[in-house]
C-alpha cells in the first residue's frame, strides 16, 4: 500500500484515510474497513448493506457509528442508490431521508455537492471508490465505478458535473481512487475485457494482464480510473492501492469473500 491510504481508527472504527486529499485541509475522505461494527456474522463487522442479510439494526448502528467519525449525526448523510451506470446527482441535503435518517439518492452512482456538513456515501465491496475535491471552488465527489461504471465514463461524468454545478476547474480537483479489487486479484473473461477495449481502445492493452487461463485477464480498474480522471483535466490523482480481496481481513471483498460479503462505504465531507 502506498502513502495515498493510511489506516486510521478513532473510537473503535478502523477506516481508511486519503491523506492526500486531505492534506489541504477542508475536507474528510475515508473508506471503512470491516472492523468496529455490531454485525455478528462479519464479527463485529460495520456493514453498511441492507441486501447482504444483515439484522436492519446492525446496518442502522454500524452507519451511525461511521458518520460519527465526522461529528455528523445520520440525517447530514447522503447516499447513492447504486445501479452500475453514469448518472450524478448534486445533492443539498433536501433529499428524502430512509429509514435510518441517513438520504438516498436512487438511481445514481455518483454524488457531488458544495454543501459543508454534509457526507456524500458510495458503499462497495470490490468496486472503485472515487474521491473528488475541489479545494479552491470547496465542492466534493464521491463516485461507484466497478467495471461497469467505468466503461461508462463515471468518474469523467462526476468531473464534468462539478465543472457544470460549482464552476470547478479539473485541473484544481484532487482526486483518490480507494480501496477496491487490484490488479493483483481482479480476474475477468472477455465479456468484461471486450466492453474495456471498446472504451479504452489502444490503452485497453496496458489495463489487462494476462490471466491464469486462455481468456482469462487481470483488469487494473485503478488505472482504469487513473485515466479517465487525468483525461477529464484532474491534474492530481492519487491511487490507495489497497486491494480489498488481499486486504479481506481489513475490507469487505465481494471475490475473496464468495459473494458473503458486507459493504464498506467511501465517505466525504467538507468540514
Ligand atoms: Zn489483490
Amino acid at each position: 500500500m502506498s502513502n495515498a491510504a493510511a489506516w486510521r481508527e478513532q473510537d473503535g472504527v478502523a477506516v481508511l484515510a486519503m491523506p492526500a486529499l486531505e492534506a489541504p485541509g477542508g475536507v474528510r475522505a475515508f473508506f471503512t474497513g470491516r472492523r468496529g461494527g455490531v454485525s455478528p456474522q462479519w464479527q463485529g463487522g460495520l456493514n453498511w448493506s441492507y441486501s447482504v442479510g444483515d439484522e436492519p439494526a446492525n446496518v442502522v448502528e454500524n452507519r451511525r457509528r461511521s458518520i460519527a467519525l465526522l461529528g455528523l449525526p445520520m440525517e447530514r448523510t447522503v447516499m447513492a442508490g447504486l445501479v452500475h451506470g453514469n448518472r450524478v446527482v448534486a445533492v443539498t441535503g433536501e433529499e428524502a431521508p430512509g429509514p435510518d435518517a441517513v438520504r438516498f439518492v436512487p438511481d445514481c452512482d455518483a454524488l457531488i455537492t458544495d454543501r459543508p456538513g454534509l457526507a456524500l456515501v458510495v458503499t462497495a465491496a470490490d468496486c472503485v471508490p472515487v474521491f473528488l475535491y475541489d479545494p479552491v471552488r470547496r465542492a466534493i465527489g464521491a463516485v461507484h465505478a466497478g467495471w461497469r461504471g467505468t466503461v461508462a465514463g463515471v468518474a469523467a461524468r462526476a468531473v464534468a458535473a462539478m465543472a457544470e454545478a460549482f464552476g470547478s476547474r479539473p485541473a484544481d480537483l484532487l482526486a483518490a481512487v480507494g480501496p477496491s479489487i487490484g490488479p493483483c486479484c481482479y480476474e475477468v473473461d472477455d465479456a468484461v475485457a471486450e466492453p474495456l477495449r471498446t472504451y479504452y481502445g489502444d490503452f485497453a492493452g496496458e489495463l489487462l494482464a494476462p490471466g491464469r487461463a486462455p481468456g482469462k485477464y487481470l483488469l487494473n480498474l485503478w488505472e482504469a480510473n487513473r485515466r479517465d480522471l487525468r483525461q477529464a483535466g484532474v491534474a492530481q490523482v492519487s491511487v490507495s492501492a489497497a486491494c480489498t480481496a488481499c486486504g479481506v481481513d481489513r475490507l469487505f471483498s465481494h471475490r475473496a469473500e464468495a459473494g458473503a460479503a458486507g459493504r464498506g462505504a467511501a465517505v466525504i465531507a467538507l468540514v
